[in-house]
């Protein structure tokens, strides 16, 4: 007799459901993903314990009847796909039909619902995958949802759960991020009988994002507008891999597809420690994909340390056929027909975009405080300080990590604790009357609060503090200047410039430079030769393993040269772990602009002051040094007004 037998229902939904959920923040996502494709407006979400003991999600939507809502517990029973050909152009949530079959395997499920076309409502009762109860009721039209138990009956699952705060911190993230998705529709999140997060509808994902963060958040970041790229298609087909292929292209497709980015990014000095505060949507459905992560990181690379990473709530929209949903159960990957196009799109839009605005950091002022309007902030945060369970590799959760708060941006190098004193001290109200006599500031005088760093090209140097920082006077206030990252920013631009006119300034050494590698930095340097020819230096193999460096780019000191090409060539390493030619090409640049550049302890006169100023205003990105580190904090004179007790 044969050994292989088809696996009964029950068993096949628990094994789906070992994929579709993985935490409550899981069942949350196909609850409400099923929600949104209902069609509703309104979206109650009430947790207990986490949402171990209890999820419930109860919609406006449109509803089931009595026969749809026992078969939505059948395996790959769905409303969404009618075809194969459907799958090439999903526009709903969900269509593979797992979601329900699963979750009800695996809990205590009462579905309630009515359509609002028919009078009276259905209730499903299941338990462990066994329904327990059909019957008709009175109820409002919609749908409502609830989750009991959850892995009542897998205890191997329940293990792996954290703690309830954790759990509750991935649900509110949830919840917050799909009620950014989608600033028309009412979301509220109930825990325990607490209210977390309630919004209404508004007109703008501006006004979401103000309503979930508060204006301190929103100060910090970049608003996108509408950003769009067009792809100009081949003109023939092109034969996909996939066995589906036939039904890839029509013969009537479009000879082009507009890609469409909107939302937000976070300036440079707001820098995380982990990727949890970025999050991306594809055609509404919020993904965590590699690719777009890389793209990014390398839209914020030069501008940030590398081991930091921004806030980023991104919507990527395009047509349904450019993206295939249909990768992962849990729907929280995709795959791009058009990877590299799509990568180049994000990257360059978030980069254009972040060197336009040109932002001021302030001076760190007290400790940036948690937004208003954030009450679970405290949740979230630990989701940043956990670490990832040890059987996940990055990258790879079903559900991906969500945090909402704001953190601090970076410690300035330097401690201006005294600065930061003389503006904390005045406590709210002990604010002593001003006689006339000082005067007043002409109305309209104030310049607006989050100044740009266009101002620094009128800037009026005033000295240097330890012969390191310039100390300069604009008309939004007053402004410190690190002299040495300020001029590697300079030195970084000119040399990436003079490589791509292929014009880069050189300096013939008098005596080749002799450099014995290791295999491995040998192979780095074969790799790169050409790449370290293209930004002057003039290298040549010189016997086994050894290498003659002969010239070397202008500005940098002999002296540092064996150090610079050793750097080099680790930089190169990189590109093992993932680094692009373009990011080591970058990378070299920042290395040689930091040997060359004006070191601290260093006394600058007034003349090389103003150069350096104006030379670092002309700059396209004037914020940050190559290695992400600020250059040039500024004091407000609305802060000095304010620490003055002028207003
Ligand atoms: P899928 O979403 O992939 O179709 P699910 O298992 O999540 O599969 O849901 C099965 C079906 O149940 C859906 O296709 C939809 O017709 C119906 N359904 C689920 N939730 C709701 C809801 N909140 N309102 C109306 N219909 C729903
Ligand atoms: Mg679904």
């Amino acid at each position: 007799m044969g050994r292989i037998r088809v696996l009964p229902d029950q068993i096949a939904n628990k094994i789906a459901a070992g994929e579709v959920v993985e935490r409550p923040a899981s069942v949350l996502k196909e609850l409400l993903e099923n929600s949104l494709d209902a069609g509703g407006t309104r979206f109650r979400i009430e947790v207990e314990s986490g949402g171990r003991r209890l999820i419930r999600v109860t919609d406006d939507g449109c509803g089931m009847s009595r026969d749809d809502a026992m078969l939505a517990f059948e395996r790959h029973a769905t409303s969404k796909l009618r075809d194969v050909k459907d799958l090439l152009s999903i526009s709903t949530l969900g269509f593979r039909g797992e979601a329900l079959p699963s979750i009800a395997s695996v809990s205590r499920l009462l579905l309630e619902t009515r359509s609002p076309e028919e009078s009276t409502g259905a209730l499903v009762e299941i338990a462990g995958g066994k329904m327990l109860r059909c019957d008709e009721a009175a109820l409002a039209a919609g749908t409502s949802i609830t989750v009991r138990d959850l892995f009542f009956n897998v205890p191997a699952r329940k293990k792996f759960l954290r703690s309830d705060q954790t759990e509750l911190a991935h649900i509110a993230s949830l919840a917050t991020h799909y009620s950014l998705a989608h600033p028309g529709k009412t979301f509220q999140l109930i825990s325990g009988g607490a209210e977390l997060l309630h919004v209404t509808p508004v007109a703008t994902l501006r006004e979401r994002v103000y309503q979930v963060f508060g204006s301190q958040t929103l100060d910090e970041l970049v608003e996108l507008g509408d950003c769009q790229r067009e792809l100009l298609l081949p003109p023939a087909p092109v034969a996909p891999p996939e066995a589906i292929a036939d039904y890839r292209r029509e013969p009537d497709d479009p000879p082009s597809r507009v890609f469409r980015l909107t939302g937000f990014i976070s300036r440079p000095q707001v820098q995380k420690g982990n990727r949890n505060s970025i999050f991306t949507f594809v055609n509404s459905r919020l993904i965590r994909d590699r690719m777009l992560l890389h793209a990014i990181s390398s839209a914020y690379h030069n501008l940030m340390p590398h081991s930091c990473y921004p806030f980023a709530l991104l919507f990527l929209d395009c047509d349904c056929e450019e993206v295939d949903v249909n990768v992962h159960p849990a729907k929280t990957d995709v795959r791009f027909r058009h990877q590299s196009f799509v990568h180049d799109f994000i990257r360059d839009t978030l980069r254009d975009r972040l060197i336009e605005s040109r932002p001021a950091p302030a001076f760190a002022v007290g400790t940036p405080q948690p937004a208003m309007g954030l009450p679970f902030s405290e949740f979230t945060q630990m989701l940043d300080n956990e670490a990832p369970p040890p059987s996940e590799p990055e990258g790879q959760n079903a559900a991906p990590e969500f945090t909402l708060r704001p953190e601090p941006g970076p410690q300035p190098r330097f401690d201006f604790g005294e600065v930061g004193q003389a503006v904390r001290l005045p406590s709210p109200g002990a604010k002593p009357p001003v006689p006339e006599t000082h005067g007043d500031f002409p109305p309209g005088f104030l310049p607006p609060f989050s100044s740009s760093l266009t101002a620094l090209g009128d800037l009026r140097p005033l000295g240097q503090i330890h012969e390191s920082f310039i100390i300069a006077a604009g008309r939004d206030g007053l402004w410190i200047i690190d002299q040495h990252v300020a001029h590697e920013r300079i030195l970084f631009e000119k040399v990436l410039k003079q490589r791509a006119a292929g014009r880069v300034e050189m300096q013939a050494l008098l005596m080749p430079l002799i450099l014995q590698l290791t295999a491995e930095q040998q192979i780095e340097y074969a790799r790169i030769a050409d790449e370290l020819q293209s930004i002057g230096f003039e290298t040549e193999p010189f016997g086994a393993r050894t290498i003659a460096v002969k010239a070397a780019p202008a500005a940098v000191p002999i002296g540092d040269l064996e150090k610079l090409v050793f750097e080099i060539l680790e930089i190169a390493d990189g590109e093992l772990r993932g680094l692009s030619m373009e990011d080591v090409r970058r990378s070299i640049a920042a290395s040689i602009a930091c040997r060359a550049a004006i070191k601290i302890n260093m006394r600058l006169d007034q003349a090389k002051m103003e150069w350096l100023l104006s030379a670092l205003a002309a700059t396209d990105y004037p914020m940050a040094c190559p290695h992400g580190r600020p250059i040039a904090l500024q004091y407000p004179t609305r802060d000095i007004l304010k620490a003055f007790h002028r207003i």
